[in-house]
């Protein structure tokens, strides 16, 4: 079986590893100059979000024998509105990761888990592998392929604007700031690399690539910190959604490209990981790949409805969603239990949609 995976990044270089460990070499296409040169990033994986699974990475690990190193083990996650603040701490939240071209970063780690040679700087196009390979993993982190194959669907779209900071940081917290004068209706997130370095992310879906300049400079002032020079990167038009299908014919769409990341927070990089997995799987034992991963179906939906619960609030709907968060209850249970919290706040936003729009109807 010859096939060839389009992008090292998290899906394409753990579809190659669970390849590799199943006797099967697949030849890798990267269009950079080198694994992960995208500006040096933090990001995180949150336990609350990947239910029922306790702990991602050793579940990736134990299942997949994919290991990675994070940079830190979250204790304690703070989300402030404008007016309150919830706190949420336990002995193990999730994890922080580095990303980009950092030696840490996990792309760079898991290059180092895969013998495949990676043809830096390609320019090769699926078009041209259909005709080699028998299988083509599309594994490049955005929907371009998979609108040229008219199967994406558009959710959501976000702009980010981040830099590195310098100080003292505990690895362990991490911060979300949901304020609408920040981030309209996304967020602001900070996440330490280290005990020196840290960085901060302003996600927002702006009117127009200005006011996203606007919003970064605000947040900024109003939190008070220092961008390391030439560390400042932007992302425009980030686009979260759907596949109708996640295979055609010989292609198989993962990562990104295949719609695994959340649309609530832009989780991606565990479904990212377990997509190439999959895709790995489906090529191996001939299972169907819509079906190895119609486990995410839910998660996405159920972070859909979110993200549009989210979209309508205004600032007093933010500091009514922190303070709940706050309640001793609702912390303890995001914090330290394995409960889908997630997909139950789902089903609230859902319930109390519903009974609103039965009492327009009567009004
Ligand atoms: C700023 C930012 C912050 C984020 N924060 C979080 C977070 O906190 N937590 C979380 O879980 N997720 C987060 N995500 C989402 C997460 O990063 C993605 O879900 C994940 O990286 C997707 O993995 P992937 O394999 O699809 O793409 P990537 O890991 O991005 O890899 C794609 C690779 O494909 C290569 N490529 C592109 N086009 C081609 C081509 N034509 N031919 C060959 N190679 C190509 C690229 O150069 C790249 O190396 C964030 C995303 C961004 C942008």
């Amino acid at each position: 079986m010859k096939v060839a995976i389009m992008g090292a990044g998290l899906s394409g270089l753990s579809c190659a590893k669970y390849l590799e460990d199943h006797n099967i070499e697949p030849v890798i296409f990267e269009k950079r100059e080198r694994v992960g040169e995208r500006f040096p990033n933090m990001e995180a994986i949150i336990q609350l979000v990947h239910r029922p699974l306790k702990d991602p990475l050793i579940y990736i690990n134990k299942k997949y024998n994919i290991n990675l190193v994070p940079a830190g083990i979250v204790h304690t996650i703070e989300i402030h509105s404008p007016n309150h603040k919830a706190v949420f701490t336990g002995y193990n939240l999730g994890y922080t990761s580095i990303r980009g071209h950092d030696d840490r970063s996990w792309e760079r780690q898991l290059a180092r888990q895969v013998r495949a040679k990676i043809h830096f700087n390609s320019k090769v196009t699926w078009q041209e592998l259909e005709k080699d390979f028998d299988r083509i993993i599309i594994a490049t982190g955005d929907p371009t392929i998979s609108r040229e194959l008219k199967v994406w669907n558009t959710d959501t779209e976000a702009f980010l604007k981040g830099c590195i900071v310098k100080g003292r940081f505990d690895t362990g917290v991490s911060k979300i700031w949901i304020n609408t004068r920040l981030s309209k209706n996304c967020m602001v997130y900070f996440a330490p690399f280290d005990e020196n370095e840290a960085s901060y992310c302003t996600v927002a879906m702006p009117s127009s690539p200005e006011e996203l300049d606007v919003l970064w400079s605000r947040t900024i002032e109003e939190l008070g910190f220092e961008p390391v020079p030439q560390t400042e990167f932007k992302l425009e038009e980030y686009k979260l959604g759907r596949v109708t299908t996640r295979q055609i014919g010989k292609i198989l769409l993962a990562g990104a490209a295949g719609g695994f990341v959340l649309p609530f927070m832009g989780f991606g990089q565990i479904p990212s990981i377990l997509s190439g997995v999959h895709a790995a799987e489906s090529i191996i034992t001939g299972k169907d790949y819509n079906k190895l991963t119609s486990w995410f179906e839910k998660h996405y939906m159920n972070s859909l409805l979110l993200r549009k619960y989210v979209n309508n609030l205004d600032n007093e709907g933010m500091d009514r969603l922190v303070s709940f968060l706050n309640l001793p209850m609702v912390s303890n249970l995001a914090a330290n239990t394995n409960l889908p919290i997630i997909g139950m706040t789902a089903k609230a936003v859902c319930y109390r949609n519903l009974i609103k729009s039965r009492m327009l109807q009567k009004d």
